[in-house]
């Protein structure tokens, strides 16, 4: 007997695509491929938002360089 591949999302088996246009590869429909991107999508906003006190006091440096070049560049 041979085993269908697995949707990672659901489990459930993909039967192999007869339609192009209908071939989620390897998920089961277009909703588990768009539940797949959204996992990965939230994984890396949790990276980004993770706060860091050095990168912080970087960021509030280089935004007090930015108000200087705004100040030359308005001298003119
Ligand atoms: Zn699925």
């Amino acid at each position: 007997m041979i085993r269908l591949p697995e949707c990672p999302i659901c489990q459930k088996a993909v039967a192999p695509a007869t339609d192009p246009a209908s071939n989620y590869a390897p998920f089961c429909s277009r909703r588990c491929k768009e539940v797949d991107l959204i996992r990965w999508c939230e994984g890396r906003y949790a990276i980004v938002e993770k706060l860091d006190p050095a990168r912080q006091l970087e960021e509030l440096a280089s935004g007090q360089d930015a108000e200087l070049e705004d100040e030359l560049l308005t001298d003119e």
